[in-house]
C-alpha cells in the first residue's frame, strides 16, 4: 500500500497545496487543492474519497474532481464522511447554486456521486486495505483515519486540537508505523490554535507523550510562511520520536 502526499500545507501559494493523500491509485483521503495536480486518467481512477471534515481546504477539489470525471466512469465516486459532513456538502456545495448535485445526475438510480456515512471506529475494507475513522477534536465534526495494509498502519489526524481519545485509539494499534499529524500554528499562537481547534508544537508534544509506540511522525498542515519556525519549535523539544515535516510528493509505503 502506497500513500502519496498530494497536499500537506495549511494553505496555498508558492507551490503549496492543501490536504490530500492518495492511497494507491483509487482512494483519496481528503480532497484539498493537491488533487489538482493529478492527470485526468488519475482522476478517473479514483473510486473512493474519505473526508476528515467539511472545511474548504479539505474538500476544495471534490467538486472539480466530480465534474472532470463525469461520464468517464462506469461507477459512482463514493464519498465517505460523518453524517454531519455529508449534510454540509449537500446544503452548501452540491446545492445547484455553488455546484451541481452530482448525487442526482444523471439520475438518482445511477448518480455520479454516492455518499457513505460513517461513524467513529467503523472500518471499511477495500481490496484488503482497511480504513478506520479515528476520533478528532476540531471546530466542526471531524475524524482522522487509520490506514492499515495488514503489514503496517498509518494514522492521519486530519485537523484536530488536543484529543485524548485519538491517542488512546493509537495505543490500541499494534502495527503503527507512521503518524501524520497536523501542527497548524506556532507556540506564540497557542490561543489561536485552541480557539480554532488546531495544534501548536507544545500541544503536539503533550499528545506525543501519551503515545506508547514509536511510529515515524510526519508534521502536516503548517501555516504558509511559518513552516520553518513551527518545525524549529518542534525540533527544539528533542522528542524521542523526532518528527519531520511531511513533504509534497512524499510516498509512504506500508
Ligand atoms: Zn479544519
Ligand atoms: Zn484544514
Amino acid at each position: 500500500m502506497n500513500v502519496t502526499v498530494l497536499g500537506c500545507s495549511g494553505g496555498i501559494g508558492q507551490g503549496l497545496r492543501t490536504t490530500a493523500l492518495l492511497l494507491d491509485d483509487d482512494i483519496l483521503i481528503d480532497a484539498g487543492t493537491g488533487v489538482g495536480d493529478l492527470s485526468l486518467a488519475q482522476l478517473v481512477a479514483i473510486d473512493h474519497v474519505f473526508l476528515t471534515h467539511s472545511h474548504l481546504d479539505h474538500i476544495a477539489c471534490l467538486p472539480f474532481l466530480l465534474d472532470s470525471v463525469m461520464g468517464k466512469r462506469a461507477a459512482p465516486v463514493t464519498v465517505y464522511a460523518l453524517p454531519e459532513t455529508i449534510d454540509v456538502l449537500k446544503a452548501h456545495i452540491f446545492n445547484w447554486k455553488i455546484w451541481p448535485d452530482f448525487n442526482q445526475i444523471p439520475d438518482q438510480e445511477q448518480p455520479f456521486l454516492q455518499y457513505r456515512p460513517l461513524s467513529l471506529g467503523q472500518t471499511f475494507t477495500l481490496n484488503q486495505r482497511m480504513i478506520t475513522a479515528l476520533p478528532a477534536h476540531h471546530s466542526v465534526p471531524a475524524v482522522g483515519y487509520l490506514l492499515d495494509s495488514g503489514v503496517g498502519s498509518l494514522a492521519f489526524s486530519g485537523d484536530t486540537t488536543s484529543c485524548d481519545a485519538f491517542w488512546q485509539q493509537l495505543n490500541q494499534v499494534k502495527n503503527l508505523a507512521h503518524l501524520v499529524i497536523e501542527t497548524s500554528f506556532s507556540n506564540a499562537e497557542i490561543a489561536l490554535a485552541q480557539v480554532s481547534r488546531h495544534l501548536c508544537p507544545s500541544l503536539l508534544l503533550e499528545g506525543l507523550n501519551q503515545l506508547q509506540s514509536k511510529p515515524q511522525v510526519h508534521i502536516t498542515h503548517l501555516k504558509p510562511g511559518e513552516s520553518e519556525s513551527i518545525m524549529q519549535e518542534i525540533n527544539a523539544y528533542r522528542h524521542a520520536l523526532n518528527p519531520s515535516q511531511l513533504w509534497h510528493g512524499q510516498i509512504i509505503t506500508l
